[in-house]
């Protein structure tokens, strides 16, 4: 160990825990039952939308401690109000779910559970991205509150969300009627664990926190063969070579350099056997960006690409380019960014709480944010401070989130985490309601969104994570979806489609009629039918099988900013 590289350590391992004594007295309390919750949430972990038993767990410590609990809100969540006269509204979230990734961290604590995924595939499943320390703290924090009703006033809201994973969670609580529901949250808030910081620290970010985040699906049709006999068939594999190749271009000759882009191609699934040239090859991608033009730039020359690619190949049919989930930024209430830093510092030490660059995640908080409330995302460094030294001595990274090995320093960042949350929510809740609601709001309105007040009320639900697969009709961007909607239809009814969206479909279901509302996504179908003559069947038991467009993104996707 050289003299700098120690200390680095010992500076960084000194400033951990920095908290006042006040706070870490009221911590301590509360820690020994937070860690325990910690290691069995830990142990037990569940994939995103199946959250059944660590939900019921979080819902009974906040009902104990006397919060007013919901459960069930937009699938598996949580909602718990603590009424505290008058004052302002202020809502913390922690996520519920964990990843289907196989825990390597060695810990003693290590989850060994496997489960089957939505695809019916035998998966493990481990809380790789630190949610059960979110959650583990939230229980603490809430407990705090109630044992000092007397620093604060108003209405505090502890949420925990299910699906965050698979950016859905936020949208089913919304379409569910949190906001009317449940008291409208003045102020959002919410923090998430990762190495990029030493456990001890916080780090605050102003403007935009996180990325856009798009999911795209391609499928490259060629021609299949005998793999002796190229000069007969239109290979998809070679097509799907060069496109990612090309797509990568975007970033580095297209969007002005500076510019935040990533573009991941994630899985190529493509063939059968080495001497079988297949039919077709998929991709899936996953685009980030900061601002909605070049979302909008990139997913533009990302079709373009594709389908100049096939072309150029020579195959018959062009790509499907099929959008399947998307989020947009969180974004920090620059004010309230400010606000806060006061009182983290004040709790967990100046040194401790650090200005950040934006993240390059992406996050389904921003849903909350959208609804026109400020919001305040943070990060709480989770990375045990020693390693974290020597890493950036070494210039290495430590496991990120979603990482096998992603292991946080338990002890150092569930006491920050929990001296952090209290520490803000008592400032927000300090005040009145009035000096919150000044804050300047951030409505925006969501790409693919759409609400239908007489649908809305009876029912909402959302594109899956993933699709079942193509229709049997072999149309092009036509992809068949199979859900339970919770109502009950007669067997066999058949129902139009008469819009269609991709993120958004409202089901109602009254007199005998299940309608469903979709909008298109494309200009040229905006005022017709679809093109595709989209319908649903009812097949009993509340289960709706439902053909709908897949839209490709010819025209740019539908982003607003
Ligand atoms: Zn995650
Ligand atoms: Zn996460």
């Amino acid at each position: 160990m050289n003299w700098a590289k120690f200390l680095l350590i010992a500076a960084i391992t000194a400033s951990a825990w920095a908290q006042t004594s006040t706070t870490s007295k009221e911590v301590e309390t509360v820690y020994p039952d937070a860690h325990a919750f910690y290691i069995d949430v830990h142990r037990n972990p569940e994939l995103s939308g199946h959250e059944t038993q660590t939900a019921a767990k979080l819902a009974a410590r906040l009902r104990s401690l006397g919060y007013e609990v919901t459960e069930h809100v937009g699938g598996t969540g949580v909602v718990a109000v603590l009424k505290n006269g008058p004052g302002p509204t202020v809502m913390f979230r922690t996520e519920l779910d964990a990843l289907p990734v196989e825990e390597k961290t060695g810990l003693a604590y290590a989850s060994t559970m496997r489960t089957k995924d939505d695809a019916g595939r035998d998966v493990p499943v481990m809380h790789a991205c630190g949610h059960d320390l979110h959650m583990a703290a939230i229980s603490a924090t809430a407990a705090i509150m109630v044992n000092s009703k007397e620093t604060w006033h108003g209405t505090l809201m502890l949420i925990g969300q299910p699906a965050e994973e698979t950016i859905s969670g936020a949208k089913a609580m919304l379409a569910d009627g949190f906001l009317s529901r449940f008291p409208r949250p003045d102020v959002v808030l919410a923090l998430h664990v990762g190495n990029a910081l030493p456990a001890g620290r916080v780090g605050i970010v102003s403007g935009v926190y996180d990325t856009n985040a798009d999911s795209l699906h391609i499928t490259i049709y060629g021609k299949g063969g005998h793999g002796a006999s190229p000069h007969t068939t239109v290979d998809p594999i070679v097509i799907a070579a060069r496109t990612i190749l090309a797509l990568q271009t975007i970033a580095s000759r297209e969007v002005k350099p500076g510019e935040m882009v990533v573009i991941t191609v994630g899985y190529i699934h493509a063939g059968t056997k080495n001497n079988i040239i297949p039919d077709q090859a998929d991709l899936g991608l996953t685009v980030r960006t900061y601002k909605a033009e070049v979302r909008k730039q990139v997913l533009t020359a990302i079709t373009r690409i594709s389908k100049a690619e096939a072309e150029a190949a020579g195959a018959a049919r062009e790509p499907s380019i099929e959008r399947y989930e998307a989020t947009d930024a969180v974004y920090n209430n620059p004010a309230l960014a400010q606000r806060l830093r006061g009182p983290l510092e004040a709790a967990i030490g100046k040194e401790n709480v650090v200005t950040e660059d934006p993240i390059t995640a992406s996050e389904d908080f921003s849903y909350f944010v959208e609804q026109g409330i400020p919001g305040f995302y943070f990060s709480l460094g989770g990375a045990n401070p020693e390693k974290y030294a020597q890493s950036k001595a070494a210039g290495t990274s430590l496991p990120s989130n979603h990482s096998p090995l992603f292991a946080p320093d338990v002890d150092p960042a569930l006491h920050t985490g929990i001296a952090a949350e209290v520490a803000v929510l008592r400032n927000l809740l300090s005040g009145s309601a009035d000096e919150l609601r000044k804050l300047s709001a951030r409505k925006r309105k969501r790409p693919t969104g759409t609400t239908d007040p007489t649908l809305a009320s009876a029912g909402e639900w959302q594109l899956p994570h993933s699709l079942a697969g193509e229709c049997k009709h072999g149309i092009r961007h036509r992809r068949c979806d199979r859900r339970n909607t919770g109502f009950t239809q007669p067997a066999g009814f058949l129902v139009a489609l008469d819009k269609v969206d991709l993120h958004f479909r409202h089901v109602a279901h009254a007199q005998h009629l299940v309608a469903i509302k979709i909008r298109l996504l494309h200009r040229t179908v905006v005022n017709g039918d679809c093109p595709c003559e989209c319908r649903a069947q009812a097949v009993g038991d509340g289960t709706l099988a439902l053909c709908f467009c897949a839209i490709g993104i010819d025209d740019g996707p539908a982003v607003h900013s």
